[in-house]
Order: C-alpha cells, then structure tokens, then sequence
C-alpha cells in the first residue's frame, strides 16, 4: 500500500467530469486500498478519485472511524459508480475537503438519500443514508462531478474564497 498525493484547488483536474469504472481488477483495488490509506492518514472521511488524479468515478468513505479512539476500527467502503437516486430534506453542516486546505464553510445539501453503488466485485447495491453519511455522499459524488464544496457558495462569497486560495497556491 502507498499514500498519495492530492490535489489541491485550483489544481485543473479537479475539475474534470470522471469517467465510469469498467474494470474492476487487481489494479483498482490497489487503488482502493491506497486511496482509503490516504484518506486515513489525512485524516479524512472521504476522498474521491478525481482528488488523487484517477480519472474514475469512485471514491472511499469512513463516516465512524474516530482517530482519536484507539478502539474505534476502521470500515471503509468503496463506492463505485455512484449514483444518488432520490433525495429528500435540507441540511447543511460546515464542511472541509482535503483538496481545500484551511477552509470550511456551511454548504445546504439534501438531508437523505439513496445511493445506488458498485462494490468491488461489481455487486450493485443501494444504501439509504442520512446526516454525515449523506452529506459525504453529496459532497464525494460532487468531485466526481468536477464540483468542489466552495462552488455551492454564493457568488460573491466564492469568489472572495477561490482568489485567496489561489494566492495561497502560488505562495
Ligand atoms: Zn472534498
């Protein structure tokens, strides 16, 4: 297993529309295991593939794991071609990303959902989800999408966010 490097704003790729997963072999679940042992190590709840330059509609999410509780365990899971298929509710909570460094901020998102998925071995499955599950769903799903969590905010707000971000890039 390796870590990887992620891609932070307003890194191109993170834009991208990712492509669906057709085959599912040794080489994806090396990513699988990475991309979770990264997410890990960040720490984070999720991370998506278009965040560690894998064009795949993918991503890993542990909403339980506590790193803090040495008795917590680890239970990630791998979501293959996601697809939300209802939604329900309003909710909003301040959200962070990985691949946005030193921002958070309240995004409104649907409050329940059901996600249609692919497993590893191409099963489908369909997972009702609510609160923080549902709202790392939502915010996965979006990076898949090319969409980052700042780009749910009012445009006067984006804007003042997405220039100082950029200045802290090029720093
Ligand atoms: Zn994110």
């Amino acid at each position: 297993m390796a870590l990887m490097k992620i891609l932070t704003y307003p890194d191109a790729f993170l834009k991208k529309t990712a492509k669906p997963v057709t085959v599912f072999d040794d080489a994806l679940k090396t990513l699988v295991q990475d991309m979770a042992e990264t997410m890990y190590e960040e720490p984070g709840i999720g991370l998506a593939a278009t965040q560690v330059g894998e064009d795949k509609r993918l991503f890993v999410m542990d909403v339980f794991y506590n790193n803090e509780d040495p008795e917590s365990k680890k239970t990630p899971v791998a979501v293959i071609n996601p697809e939300i298929i209802e939604t329900s509710g309003e909710s909003s909570i301040e959200e962070g990303c990985l691949s946005v460094p030193e921002f958070r901020a309240e995004v409104k998102r649907s409050a329940e959902l059901v996600l249609r998925f692919q497993d590893m071995e191409q099963e489908i499955h369909e997972l009702r989800a609510e609160g923080l599950m549902a709202i790392c769903i939502q915010h996965e799903n979006d990076h898949l999408n090319g969409k980052l969590f700042i780009d749910h905010l009012p445009p006067l707000k984006r804007r003042m966010v997405q220039n100082k971000l950029k200045k802290q890039a090029t720093k």
